[in-house]
């Protein structure tokens, strides 16, 4: 089959053999495989991960496979979506939250688990869900990212009174401001790139240019996505003192932080990772939120190195492979 194979840098490999599935693991046919800023830094040597690369995906389940999917509710044809986190079948982190700490888990395509950059892919049965009908498959390619998106109001309780910022207008703040919107909070998106925070005032959300922002440090809870360190010190000086910080970045490097700021002021910061499919597919199904506009570019996996040189120039929304 087809895969990008990361091996210290990205290759195309076009005989690579289908994957073996692990106990309690299915091979999916994928179809659709969208580009993330995570596997970007991953090609500039984050986890330090070796295989195939990607972890945003959907695709329909392969034929055969009857002792595996037994009883699980799924079917061959099935199309589905999978979350990340992989432990062994008799491992008691049964949901999602726990998976995404487990401390035995892999992570497709990030960590020690091939990825979803290939014709196929073996992920576990207990990660999968059934995507709805009316969500297309490059709507449900978004799920994912939009579940990590979720994740914060699982873990913020946001109140409608709650000034709320979002800092970065890239794939994750695009996404993280749409699922803020659904709590109507007063919520403000800055950004640096006109074009992109315009996606957001189409759907109501007020945006301000970052440069623009006057100073006042009056914001409830902040929620950083910029991507990088810079990120840390913009959000922490908007918020109030007692204020919430929510981390979604993940990027190689370190973030110069003033920590003794957090105490002085009592911040509470939150990090903020993978968030639940059932939320994002739900949304997705509701058109509660529009991925559509933040797709820039789709390739056949045969360009793969291409459009990976695509989603790697600045202000560049997701690229998406088409299997
Ligand atoms: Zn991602």
């Amino acid at each position: 089959m087809r895969a990008l194979v990361l091996t210290g840098q990205l290759t195309l490999e076009t005989d690579r053999p289908s994957p073996v599935c692990a106990p309690g693991e299915v091979l999916v046919r994928v179809t659709h495989a969208g580009i993330c800023s995570t596997d970007i830094e991953l090609t500039k040597g984050y986890m330090d991960f070796h295989g195939i690369l990607g972890h945003e995906f959907v695709g329909a389940i392969a034929p055969g496979q009857d002792d595996a999917l037994h009883n699980s509710g799924f079917a061959p044809g099935d199309r589905v979506v999978a979350e990340i986190n992989c432990v062994t079948p008799g491992s008691p982190s049964r949901d999602y939250f726990a998976r995404a700490q487990d401390p035995q888990r892999t992570t497709i395509g990030i960590d020690r688990h091939d990825g979803v950059f290939a014709d196929h892919a073996s992920v576990p049965v207990a990660n999968l869900h059934h995507v709805p009908a009316s969500v297309r498959d490059t709507e449900a390619v978004f799920v994912e990212p939009l579940a990590a998106a979720c994740q914060i109001l699982e873990q913020v309780h946001i109140r409608t009174t709650d000034r709320v910022a979002v800092i970065g207008d890239g794939k994750l703040g695009l996404l993280c401001a749409q699922v803020l919107a659904t709590t109507n909070c007063p919520l403000t998106v800055f950004g640096k790139h006109d074009a992109k925070l315009d996606i957001l005032r189409q759907r109501g959300i007020a945006t301000m240019l970052s440069d623009q922002w006057d100073g006042r440090r009056d914001f409830d809870i902040v929620v950083e996505c910029t991507g990088a360190p810079v990120g840390f010190d913009q959000a922490r000086r908007m918020l109030r003192p007692r204020g919430t910080l929510v981390l979604k970045s993940t990027f190689e490097g370190l973030t110069p932080a003033n920590l003794t700021s957090l105490v002085v002021d009592e911040i509470n910061l939150i990090g903020s990772r993978c968030g639940p499919f059932v939320s994002a597919l739900r949304l997705l199904e509701a058109k509660q939120v529009d991925v559509s506009s933040l797709i820039s570019a789709q390739y056949s996996l045969d360009h793969g190195l291409a459009a990976f040189q695509h989603a790697r120039q600045k202000g560049m929304l997701k690229v998406l492979l088409v299997m």
